[in-house]
């Protein structure tokens, strides 16, 4: 019988991980189905337990949701547990593992498709959102000599930095949009601005030199984050590839498997 799959989001027309997965499934000729649910705000557990019930094998988790999915869960991988937000479920046998494999995607992204080494790096992260706190700790482990993590809410990019010194990491730290005012190697927009065409209010001082801007978000024009970016000089990269390499982590466990992706994120780039 063919195995379903899904993402669940509110909303989710837009989502492109149907067609991501079905490209993964079709190269490695896994016999499965994804599909994009739009669950209620107020009924986003139901809408899992039913498709659970239903025969589902495992589900992606996106916005709103990430946080909930956290609670659901009563097992999580250490990732999951340290991101405090799942994307990834895994049913087997009644029960449900959340994990989270938005950091593997982006560090995928930085190392392998972009020829990024993050060790030794200064690396700026702004905003404090469910995009942020999946990433951060994948980039520490990378061992980076610094990583400030920038909200225009200053407090919770400061809560975000005591949750993960108080795990052992002590090269990151946190400010509020307004006070940054040095360059950095690597600047990472994980806010949500891209999204309406804004510019995060920040320095363009923050700009090394041929330092590499990423924008998580991703689409046909480039963002107005990623035009400051290269006119101070920086090599600028949007969230495509992330988008791609976070699914590739979900279908290897789901399926064990690891998919090619980097004529996946051409197919997309194409269409
Ligand atoms: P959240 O709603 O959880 O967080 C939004 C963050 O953006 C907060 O830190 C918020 O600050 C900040 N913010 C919102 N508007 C502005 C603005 N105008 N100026 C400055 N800061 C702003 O969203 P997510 O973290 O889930 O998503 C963030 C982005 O990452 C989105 O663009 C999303 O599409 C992208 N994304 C991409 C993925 C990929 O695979 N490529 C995966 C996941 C997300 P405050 O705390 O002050 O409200």
């Amino acid at each position: 019988m063919t195995d379903r799959y899904a993402v669940f989001g509110h909303p989710i027309a837009h989502s492109k991980s149907p067609l991501i997965h079905a490209s993964f499934a079709q190269q490695t000729g896994q016999d499965l189905v994804y599909e994009a649910i739009l669950a209620p705000l107020d009924g986003f557990v139901d809408s899992i337990r039913q498709f659970q019930t239903n025969g589902g094998k495992g589900a992606n988790i996106t916005i709103p949701f990430k946080e909930q999915a956290f609670s659901l869960c009563k097992q999580r991988t250490p990732r999951a547990e340290l991101a405090g937000a799942v994307n990834t479920l895994v049913f087997a046998d009644n029960a449900i593992t959340g994990d989270n494999t938005d950091g593997a995607g982006l560090i995928a992204d930085l190392t392998h498709n972009l020829g990024f080494a993050l060790a030794d790096k200064h690396v700026l992260l702004l905003g404090a959102g469910g995009a942020a706190r999946g990433v951060i700790g994948p980039l520490l482990e990378c061992s980076p000599a610094s990583l400030v993590i920038a909200n225009r809410t200053a407090n919770r990019a400061h809560d975000l930095a005591a949750h993960f010194q108080h795990q052992g990491f002590h090269t990151v730290s946190a400010c509020g949009l307004g006070e940054l005012n040095a360059p950095f190697d690597l600047i990472i927009n994980a806010t949500a601005a891209s999204l309406g065409g804004e510019l995060p209010p920040i320095s363009s001082q923050v700009f090394k030199s041929h330092a590499l801007a990423y924008d998580m978000m991703y689409g046909k024009d480039i963002t107005p984050f990623m035009k400051l970016a290269q006119r101070h000089g920086a090599h600028i990269a949007d969230g495509l590839g992330m988008l791609v390499e976070q699914a590739a982590e979900a279908f290897y466990l789901w399926r064990g498997v690891r998919p090619a992706t980097a004529s996946v994120i051409a197919a997309l780039r194409a269409a």
